[in-house]
């Protein structure tokens, strides 16, 4: 039978491999490996490859999405932290001399230098991955602060977090991190995926989201770090108003006065809450209070 008649990601073939390599499951590690084609098709057509493409992978597991990525893109990187996966992944990804597979935690890896190293050449690059969900937020947010040359991210994370992202002002999935993915990037629901398709199950129910990563931020600011910090001190505290919040970060430092001014010059009532605000409010607002702050 060649390497392509059974795909990794069903039942039969997985268990096979983790057999054959006496491999146990590390649920510190997030380890919850995909074992259904309709699920992996849905997320690799999200992602939109093609053999000028570039894939990122974080987290290859047994290689079971590596090998559908490997069939579609010109080139597929794939970070794992588990050292004992490395010479699995060597043997099931031998056919595909277009894969690199690199051992290392992708929170700790220079991502700018491995893009310089394997995707250079490449038309553009897409992180394709189904995420270890203990750390699926600070693996997001550092590729999308790191402004890597991405075109999109199609991710499979809890469906919880990825309702949160893609939440629109005025609900309460609403918060910091539906601000910061969209300020970089336009996220798609793709699919919601029940725990039955993965070995062993999580707890939690999943879905694949794609987002697509933007060129220009949506809203221009004076300085994308002060953005983010007046986003973060809005919804501090869920239940009070926008007015308390503020105060709580920015009163000590520029003055209640000057404070108040801000918000009105950024013509937003105070009264507000920060889950019903939009990211043009939070950039007005954010400018504003930057100028107060630069005054005092
Ligand atoms: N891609 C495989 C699949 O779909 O079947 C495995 C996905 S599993 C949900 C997550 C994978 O991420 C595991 O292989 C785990 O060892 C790996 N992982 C966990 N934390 C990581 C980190 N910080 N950096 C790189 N890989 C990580």
């Amino acid at each position: 039978m060649t390497h392509s008649a059974i795909d990794i990601a069903t039942p039969s073939r997985t268990k096979d491999i983790i057999r054959k390599h006496g491999f146990a499951f590390k649920k510190s590690l997030g380890q919850n490996f995909l074992i259904d084609m309709n699920v992996m098709r849905n997320i690799v057509d999200a992602a939109e490859l093609d053999t000028e493409t570039g894939a990122l992978e974080i987290g290859p597991g047994i290689g079971a999405l590596t090998e559908q990525l490997a069939r579609q893109a010109g080139r597929v990187t794939a970070v794992e932290i588990d050292r004992r996966l490395i010479p699995i992944l060597g043997e099931v990804l031998e056919p595909y001399p277009n894969v690199q597979v690199v051992h290392g935690d992708v929170l700790k890896v220079d991502l700018q230098a491995l893009f310089q190293e394997q995707f250079t050449g490449v038309e553009r690059v897409s992180v394709v991955a189904n995420l270890p969900y203990y750390v699926t937020t600070p693996i997001m947010m550092k590729l999308l602060e790191e402004k890597l040359p991405l075109k999109n991210i199609v991710v499979m994370i809890q469906k919880e977090v990825a309702e949160r992202m893609a939440a629109r002002p005025g609900g309460k999935e609403y918060g910091s991190l539906s601000v910061a993915v969209q300020y970089y990037g336009e996220p798609e629901l793709v699919c919601t995926v029940p725990n039955t398709v993965f070995i062993p199950q999580p707890n939690v129910e999943s879905a694949v989201i794609r987002l697509r990563v933007r060129e220009t931020p949506p809203v221009q600011v004076e300085d994308e770090q002060r953005f983010f910090e007046v986003v973060q001190a809005s919804f501090a505290q869920r239940r009070k108003t926008l007015w308390n919040n503020l105060k709580a970060r920015y009163a000590s430092l520029c003055g209640t006065e000057a404070l108040e001014q801000a918000i009105s010059e950024a013509d937003i009532e105070p009264s507000r809450r920060g889950e019903t605000l939009s990211l043009e409010e939070f950039a007005r607002l954010s400018d504003a209070i930057g100028r107060a702050l630069n005054k005092s």
